[in-house]
């Protein structure tokens, strides 16, 4: 076991879920390191979709996703991922990623935010086929704040727990406000 990364905790999940042809969809692509990582569980007839709003990005992500071979399996999407549910339909898709925050190695003015991160996960719960499962990497602290960290896990609890399964893990020992993972598993 090693030092586990917010993200690798998160990948360990999705790579127990994601089979060979799935549909999964990556609300927050920016660099492309988790599309990547998606598109690389779903196979040659697999699809992904990742989602960002800034066009920066997207160019990023299509370059790593071309580099590696995966970029046919991908459709990316320069759309607020509030707006995920106009491109799957509900109960089909495997795996959904959230990475809130900013774009590493970009500006920090534009960032993931409660007032579109609460409707993109409310949109994209129900596109969960039974058994699927959404992965949030929450950042706090610093200049993101708490605002979204605490709205996001605020609403998450209010989630009928006979539909969805919500863990949210902690990092007790990192100082600083570490950044917390959080799977939301769909029951039924
Ligand atoms: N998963 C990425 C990777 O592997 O490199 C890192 C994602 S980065 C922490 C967060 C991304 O969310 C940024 O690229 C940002 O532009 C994007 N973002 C911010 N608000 C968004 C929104 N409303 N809809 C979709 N993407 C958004």
């Amino acid at each position: 076991m090693d030092n586990l990364s917010v993200t690798d905790w998160c990948h360990r999940f999705l790579s127990q879920q994601i089979s060979p042809g799935d549909l999964c969809i990556d609300a927050t692509t920016g660099n492309g390191h988790d599309t990547a990582f998606l598109a690389s569980l779903v196979g040659a007839n697999g699809q992904v979709i990742g989602f960002d709003i800034q066009q920066s990005a997207l160019d990023a992500a299509g370059k790593l996703l071309r580099a590696q071979g995966l970029i046919d399996r991908v459709r990316l999407v320069l759309d607020s991922h509030e707006h995920i549910d106009q491109y799957a339909i509900p109960g089909t898709v495997s795996c959904i990623t959230f990475n809130l925050g900013y774009l590493p190695g970009g500006g920090h003015a534009i960032a993931t935010n409660a007032a579109t991160t609460l409707p993109a996960i409310a949109a994209g719960l129900p596109l969960l086929k039974k058994g699927g499962l959404m992965t949030i990497c929450i950042y706090q602290g610093g200049d993101t704040g708490f605002e979204e960290h605490d709205a996001v896990l605020r609403y998450l609890s209010t989630l009928d727990p006979k539909t969805y399964l919500v863990i949210a893990s902690t990092y007790l020992n990192r100082p600083n406000h570490p950044p917390k993972p959080v799977l939301v598993i769909r029951l039924k």
